[in-house]
């Protein structure tokens, strides 16, 4: 057990819950009643508060603007049927910020300021967690540099802040991919692994390209050979071919480790899949398909959970599917969300009680 932080709690006067609809909720639009912030300064986290949502005051030189000194995380709580809020695998997310914090030479947040914060912030804005189906509250921790100068040096101050937003259902309506072979998301030794910011602003680019040929988004490929397959937008990949599910392995360094991904490793065990974690290229990808062999590839993410493609296009080689007929991933899906809807057992001891 780590020590409870002291957390300073100063309540909204009023909350915004009165006038606020729950109906066709965009992605990350709207932000709950209060925020969590604390700083880094001389060496150690202080200011631990949590206090009414509110906009930052920064000054015009702080570094992060400049230099991009920032990474988060992704994480979502539910309700139950008797409304006991609960958070899907946190501690993973917690881990993989501070390895994100270490790539990125900033400072871990302890354990205690994280999960305490997070679960403090959660519980008191437990009436922001719909109550619908397939809804959730999205949990965004972050942390960026603050120190005023335009040095490029890591800073010597920090801010790390979670924000809350409710969420609806991610229509995950099938994906149209197209196989990326000129651009590059991570290259080996770069910062890949990390949820980093500046990852985030050089996708936007290729996936507008992307857009302009009717695609929804790009299946990254490596960045020495373009042949390997890694990642697509915010989703970790995967190949049904066979009895076998693929999914491209992290020891690269380019991939981020996706928390929906180690479930739906998990899950699929459960459901009698070899899982193979290899570096997979799309000329093999291309030979399950031409094989007849390739039977479902989808995505996985926070927000999305499981995301079906039905095309996925390499230069002018053509891959398409119809996924009504699929039945993996639509079972995966289910075991998923019965869990984070708390309609089955915990059996993996992935919900964390808020
Ligand atoms: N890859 C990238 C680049 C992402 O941003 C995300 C979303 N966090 C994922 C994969 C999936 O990770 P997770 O399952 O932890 O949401």
């Amino acid at each position: 057990m780590v020590a409870a932080p002291q957390i300073n709690v100063q309540k909204a006067e009023t909350s915004k819950l009165q006038s606020f609809s729950f109906e066709n909720l965009p992605f990350g639009k709207y932000f709950t009643d209060h925020m969590l912030e604390a700083d880094y300064e001389d060496g150690e986290w202080k200011n631990i508060e949590i206090k009414p949502y509110q906009p930052l005051l920064l000054d015009p030189s702080t570094a992060a603007i400049h230099y991009g000194q920032a990474i988060f995380e992704g994480i979502k709580a539910y309700k139950d049927n008797e409304g006991n809020a609960f958070i899907f695998r946190p501690i993973d997310n917690y881990k993989r910020f501070n390895i994100s914090a270490e790539r990125l030479r900033m400072p871990p947040v302890p354990e205690e300021v994280f999960m305490e914060g997070m679960r403090l912030l959660v519980q008191i804005d437990k009436n922001w967690i719909p109550n619908q189906d397939d809804h959730s509250l999205y949990i965004r921790p972050f942390m960026f540099s603050t120190e005023a100068t335009l040095g490029v040096k890591p800073s010597d101050s920090y801010k790390f802040m979670i924000i809350l937003s409710p969420t609806g259902p991610y229509y995950s309506k099938p994906m149209r991919i197209y196989v990326e072979e000129k651009f590059s998301r991570a290259a080996p030794g770069g910062i890949g692994f990390a949820k980093a910011a500046g990852n985030y602003a050089s996708s936007l680019l290729p996936a507008a390209e992307a857009h302009k040929l009717g695609y929804d988004q790009v299946l990254w490929t490596d960045a020495v050979e373009h042949k390997y397959v890694q990642e697509i937008g915010t989703m970790n990949v995967f190949f049904i071919i066979g009895n076998k599910a693929y999914t491209p392995e992290l020891t690269s360094g380019t991939i981020l480790a996706g928390v929906t991904r180690d479930s739906a490793i998990t899950i699929l065990k459960e459901m009698g899949f070899e899982i193979i974690e290899d570096r997979i290229s799309i000329d093999d990808v291309i030979k399950a398909h031409k094989a007849g062999e390739l039977r479902e590839v989808f995505g996985t993410g926070t927000a999305a959970t499981i995301s079906p493609i039905k095309e996925l296009r390499y230069k002018d080689y053509v891959m398409e599917f119809d996924v009504s007929k699929w039945i993996v991933s639509p079972e995966l899906k289910r075991n998923l969300n019965d869990i984070r809807n708390s309609k089955v057992a915990d059996r993996f001891g992935w919900m964390f009680r808020v």
